[in-house]
C-alpha cells in the first residue's frame, strides 16, 4: 500500500465556529479561543475522516491560516510537518520553523515588513474615516510579520479591498468575514510543494489535499487528489452547484 500523505486546511475544512455546525449533528471540541474557551467544533463526519486517515497511517499536515499559536489552541494534535500563517512558515515536527524553508524565504522578510505595516495603517485610516465594521492588523509567528489581516462584515471587506492602495502588492485570501493580504512567501501552494520535496514525495505515494476556499485550490491542485466540504467557497463557486 501506498504512503498516505494529507494536506488539509482546517478551518471550515476540518473544524468550524457552532454557527455553521450542521443541524442536529454530533461534534466534539476542534478549538478554543485564547481564554481556552471551546471556539469551534469537529463534526462526527469529519473526525471519522480523520480517523480513517490515522488508521491508513496516514502523515496528516495542517495547511493552515493560524499562526502558530492558533494553531495551538486546535484540539487534534498534528504531528508532522506544519504549514502556518498562510504558508509563510513550514514548521517541523519539533515545532521549530524548517531551515530549509528560510533558506528560501527569509531574505524577503524586511522589505515586506514595511509594506505589511503601511497597508496596516492605510487600512486602519479606511475604518476609521469610513467608520467601517472591521479591524485590521499585521500578525506575526516566531517573531516574523506574515500577513495583513482584516475581519470584519463582507461589505466592508469589500470596500477595504477596493480602496485599499496597497492591495495591489499582496496575493489575497477572502472568505466571508476574513480578508488576508500576503507577501509572496505566504503561500500555501509554495509551502506544500517544499514539503513535497523534503519528503520526497512521488507518484507512488497517495497525496490527497483538502481545503475550503478559492485560496486552497492552488495547493489542493497540487496533490493527486482533492477534497472540499459540501458546504464552501470552492462548492459556491461551481456554476452547477
Ligand atoms: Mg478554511
Amino acid at each position: 500500500m501506498s504512503q498516505v500523505i494529507v494536506f488539509t486546511d482546517l478551518d471550515d475544512t476540518l473544524i468550524q465556529t457552532r454557527r455553521k455546525l450542521p443541524e442536529n449533528a454530533s461534534f466534539s471540541l476542534g478549538a478554543t479561543d485564547k481564554e481556552g474557551l471551546p471556539l469551534s467544533f469537529m463534526t462526527k463526519s469529519q473526525e471519522t475522516m480523520l480517523k480513517i486517515f490515522s488508521q491508513s497511517d496516514a502523515i496528516i499536515i495542517p495547511v493552515t491560516g493560524r499562526n502558530t499559536s492558533a494553531l495551538d489552541r486546535v484540539a487534534y494534535a498534528f504531528n508532522h510537518y506544519r504549514v502556518v500563517s498562510h504558508g509563510a512558515l513550514v514548521l517541523q515536527k519539533n515545532g521549530d520553523i524548517c531551515t530549509k524553508w528560510l533558506e528560501k524565504v527569509a531574505h524577503q522578510f524586511d522589505a515586506w515588513k514595511a509594506l505589511m505595516f503601511s497597508c496596516n495603517e492605510e487600512i486602519l485610516s479606511l475604518i476609521k474615516d469610513y467608520q467601517l465594521n472591521a479591524r485590521s492588523r499585521v500578525i506575526t509567528d516566531h517573531d516574523i510579520d506574515v500577513y495583513v489581516s482584516v475581519k470584519g462584515e463582507p461589505e466592508a471587506l469589500t470596500f477595504i479591498r477596493e480602496h485599499n492602495t496597497h492591495g495591489q502588492h499582496f496575493t489575497h485570501h477572502e472568505n466571508a468575514h476574513n480578508y488576508a493580504l500576503l507577501p509572496p512567501y505566504a503561500s500555501k501552494k509554495k509551502a506544500v510543494e517544499h514539503i513535497h520535496q523534503m519528503l520526497n514525495l512521488g507518484a507512488d505515494h497517495l497525496i490527497i489535499g483538502l481545503g475550503d476556499s478559492l485560496s486552497d485550490l492552488e495547493f489542493m491542485t497540487s496533490c493527486q487528489f482533492a477534497m472540499f466540504p459540501q458546504h464552501s467557497q470552492i462548492k459556491r463557486s461551481f456554476p452547477y452547484a
